[in-house]
């Protein structure tokens, strides 16, 4: 939970938060803790009623590559800026982007958590120019190259050879 007192910003002025967060990674996302530790760096301002939360953020968190299927220690750097309003300012118009509070405190846990599942990669890849596995006997071709290459040209010339024998019959 990352609750920021706002008493003490006053407005005009800049508030400098920092917070670390953990962020549950559903299910059907590729994460293999399942949790990542989110960092944010930046701040809040006070404008017309509205709080702004502005900075960045930066995720780590346990990955598999999808080529090669190894766990990686992944990361993930996005922007982030949202409006609070505070509830009991029905004198505010309605603004549908904004997210609302109560009291005199900011929790700012889900706004990180939207954030970086909306930024969440669909894909992983361990290193640029990743091999994967061998779709044959799933060597990890990273690591050493297999046999099944040379193995398939000799399958094929099989096949050849077999064919002009019976040709001959
Ligand atoms: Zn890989
Ligand atoms: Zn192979």
């Amino acid at each position: 939970m990352s609750l920021i007192d706002l008493a003490g910003l006053t407005q005009g002025s800049l508030m400098p938060i920092d917070f670390e967060e953990k962020v549950v990674i559903p299910k059907d996302y590729n994460s293999l803790e399942g949790c990542a530790s989110v960092v944010f760096s930046g701040g809040l301002s006070k404008e017309n009623g509205k709080f702004i939360l502005s900075g960045k953020a930066s995720a780590s968190f346990k990955a598999a590559c999808d080529f090669c299927l190894t766990e990686f220690d992944a990361e993930l750097a996005f922007p982030i800026c949202e409006i609070f309003v505070n509830g009991a300012e029905e004198s505010l118009p309605p603004d549908d982007d904004a997210w609302r509070f109560s009291g005199n405190a900011i929790d700012f846990s889900e706004a990180l958590r939207t954030n970086f599942l909306v930024n969440f990669p669909p894909s992983f890849i361990c290193r640029e120019g990743c091999k994967g596995l061998c779709s044959r006997c799933g060597q990890n071709l990273n690591e050493k190259s297999c046999d099944c290459q040379k193995g398939s040209e000799d399958f094929r010339f099989d096949n050849l050879r077999q064919l002009f024998s019976n040709e001959e019959v």
